[in-house]
């Protein structure tokens, strides 16, 4: 079964097709000829996700899921949400966006946050969501040079290293995308059973 994977992200891509086997053949965004940003106007982290399947859906009228991510921290009343991405602005990189959480927590002795993903699926005219989350503190300098986006100023509870001091193996056994996507793969092989 062709599923089309609502990323132009490879990496998630390669995530996934090796996780499942050759039952479901994952297909991009990019492999579909779209190479657009599908618009994320939702208020929250699952309506972005089921707002991207949607599109997709719409568009080809085949099985297809997205996914979403966003870090909430608690001290800073959930942002910044989903807002992640692009918190400190339009054409900001990682550290800017990581700058400004440190800056905007200086203060803060509450540190506690969680890295949400909704993974939206769409498939047989029906939808699903499946939910990973991590909690975990923000820390008060960047530490580790592994990971993307927030990984050098999160550390995940129970572990006294943060997500960009963790190989990318490790990081992958725990992280929030990892729960929701074997939710997705769990899911998925009931399907094809
Ligand atoms: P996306 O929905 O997967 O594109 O994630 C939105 C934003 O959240 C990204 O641009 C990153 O800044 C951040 N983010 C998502 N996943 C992670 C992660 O595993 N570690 C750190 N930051 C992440």
């Amino acid at each position: 079964m062709q599923l089309i994977f609502a990323t132009h992200n490879r990496h998630k891509l390669q995530e996934i097709q090796s996780a499942l086997n050759d039952a479901f053949q994952i297909v991009s965004l990019k492999d579909m000829g779209l190479n657009e940003d599908i618009p994320e106007t939702g208020n929250t982290i699952t309506e972005n996700a089921l707002l991207k399947a949607h599109y997709v859906y719409n568009l080809y009228h085949k099985p297809c899921f997205a996914d979403d991510t966003g870090l909430e921290i608690e001290a800073l009343n959930g942002r910044p949400g989903i807002y992640s991405a692009r918190y400190a602005g339009e054409n900001c990189n990682f550290d800017d966006n990581m700058n400004k959480v440190l800056s905007e927590m200086h203060n803060s002795s509450n540190r506690r946050a969680c890295f949400t993903t909704v993974i939206a699926l769409i498939i047989n005219d029906k939808q699903y969501t499946f939910e990973g989350k991590v909690k975990g503190e923000i820390l008060s300098a960047k530490r580790g040079n592994q990971g993307f986006g927030y990984d050098p100023i999160f550390q995940p509870e129970g572990y006294t290293i943060s997500f960009a001091e963790m190989s990318t193996t490790q990081k992958n056994r725990i992280s929030h995308r990892a729960i929701a996507l074997e939710k997705l793969i769990a899911f998925l092989k009931t399907i094809k059973d």
